[in-house]
């Protein structure tokens, strides 16, 4: 039986601070905080993750906020943009949005949609997508439902080796190249939401970890099951996968491409509502079974942080 991933399950960033990343991605931009959690393999920094009010896969952008972390460089063996899918008649909403608080943003196309290219304060770049859809977000603040964002489009992949990268998107993940120019190979999924990625055919510098740039981007899996077999599916094509990871959220095998770009999948299930209310996701901080017992010094350690909504 083949095996399709549905499309991005969530990409993960690192970042300066929580606090800023926290106004920007739910003040500004309107996506709900749905889990304050800290980084599994290392739990002294925060894991923020962002999304809609579920915590869908397929709407997350997530962060490793640390302060002391120099800045990197986005380049290859990365992603190079996350880009968030909004209603197309919305984006004359974005533009004076972003105006409003100072965020410089350019206005173009790709492969025939309207765009908004802007990057966040820590300088990780986005695109606002405008599509024909009937499909709308969550209200949230200022912005209503004909604007909000919708979830993610897709990404695009700043790979070392971008034909390599495509092979592995098609051969490996099952996704089907629908269209190509001088710029950018796009491959879809088949999911509705961030089933659109795009490699980039000419990536021009070489990507260095730091603040600021992507640290990984997760592909979905239909459960666990599914996931036992798509890590044999990374053995058989010569990668090397790790153990499946408890992510308390999901279950996790990371794997590099071929490209230098940190691939993870990772199952939809069981989701946020795991261990918080659903009208209270990410209201607490949240700490897996065997941090438990370091909650005090944890709390302690990690910044507060303020929702505010402007
Ligand atoms: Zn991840």
């Amino acid at each position: 039986m083949s095996l399709v991933t549905k499309g991005i399950h969530h990409i993960t960033s690192m970042v300066n601070s929580a606090q800023r990343t926290l106004d920007f991605y739910s003040g500004v931009l309107g996506l709900r905080l749905v889990k304050k959690t800290v980084n599994f393999d290392r739990p002294e920094v925060y894991h923020l993750y962002f999304g809609d009010s579920a915590g869908a896969p397929g709407t997350l952008l997530t962060f490793f906020p640390w302060a002391n972390q120099p800045h990197g460089r986005i380049g290859t063996g990365q992603v190079g943009t996350a880009r968030l899918a909004v209603p197309d008649v919305s984006l004359g909403f974005w533009r004076e949005r972003l105006k409003a608080f100072d965020i410089p943003f350019q206005a173009g196309s790709v492969f025939g949609e309207p765009v908004l290219f802007f990057e966040d304060p820590d300088g990780l770049r986005l695109d606002l997508v405008g599509i024909q859809t009937e499909t709308r977000g969550e209200a949230f603040g200022a912005i209503g439902r004909e604007q909000a964002i919708i979830g993610l489009a897709g990404a695009v992949l700043l790979s070392s080796q971008p034909e390599r990268t495509a092979d592995v998107l098609r051969d490996l993940l099952g996704m089907e190249e629908i269209a190509r120019d001088k710029g950018r190979i796009r491959f879809r999924s088949s999911g509705e939401k961030g089933s659109l990625i795009d490699i980039a055919i000419h990536p021009e510098i070489r990507g260095l970890m730091g603040a600021g740039t992507v640290h990984h981007i997760a592909w979905r899996a239909k459960d666990e099951a599914e996931l036992l077999r798509w890590r044999e599916r990374i053995m058989e094509q010569g990668f090397t996968p790790t153990e499946v990871k408890n992510r308390n959220y999901f279950e996790a095998v990371y794997f590099k491409e071929p490209g230098e770009i940190l691939f993870e999948i990772a199952t939809d299930p069981p989701g946020f509502a795991v261990d918080e209310a659903t009208d209270e996701l990410g209201d607490h901080l949240m700490l897996p079974p065997w941090l438990e017992s370091e909650r005090d010094r944890f709390e302690d350690l990690l910044p507060a942080l303020e929702p505010r909504t402007p």
